[in-house]
């Protein structure tokens, strides 16, 4: 096999799949209040609610259902689309630390990205043995013994991080990565 277009690494939480919203609409269900994004921006949703509800929030993430019913970010499926065009296309994404999380982001990937094979999703921990030219991540510290060109996708949590080559959301990420001139 012969390698031709550039590697580019992307992240499954916050990045392609909405998790921080949807811990927030779990939340809301189980507590009766509604925090947004704009409002937790350099924060978790962790840091500002009751220290007794701490463990039911961690709690979602062992819950089945969570991983496999969270929203795909705006754009991101299309976006997944034009990349894989101009460039070889990994999905790099942590998912042996809650053990339901695996089969729940493989079938999501079914349904949401279909055109992302099998063997373009690396379900990991670390990240530092990836070898691409990019890697989209809303967590720093997947950058920090990366060799590659890092790209931050915000989220409310990485607000306040400067480190690092920043987008908004997925228009953002085509422009950078040149490949808006397809979208019409
Ligand atoms: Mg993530």
């Amino acid at each position: 096999m012969k390698l031709k277009k550039p590697i580019l690494g992307v992240d499954m939480d916050d990045v392609l799949a909405d998790s921080y919203q949807q811990s927030l609409d779990w939340y809301e269900r189980d507590f009766g209040i509604k925090y947004t994004k704009e409002e937790l921006e350099g924060q978790y949703l962790g840091d500002v609610i009751a220290e007794d509800q701490i463990d039911i929030i961690n709690s979602y993430f062992f819950t089945e259902g969570f991983f496999r019913t969270i929203k795909p970010i705006d754009g991101a499926i299309e976006g997944m689309r034009l990349l894989q065009e101009e460039y070889d296309v990994f999905i790099v994404t942590a998912a042996q630390q809650f053990p339901q999380c695996l089969t729940e982001k493989n079938e999501w990937l079914d349904e949401y990205m279909p055109f992302i094979d099998w063997q373009h999703r690396i379900f990991c921990g670390h990240k530092y043995f990836l070898d691409a030219k990019y890697l989209i991540d809303d967590h720093a510290y997947n950058f920090e013994y990366f060799k590659g060109s890092p790209i931050l996708f915000s989220a409310p949590h990485n607000a306040g991080e400067t480190r690092f080559f920043r987008v908004n959301n997925w228009e953002e990420t085509l422009t950078y990565l040149n490949v808006t001139s397809k979208i019409i």
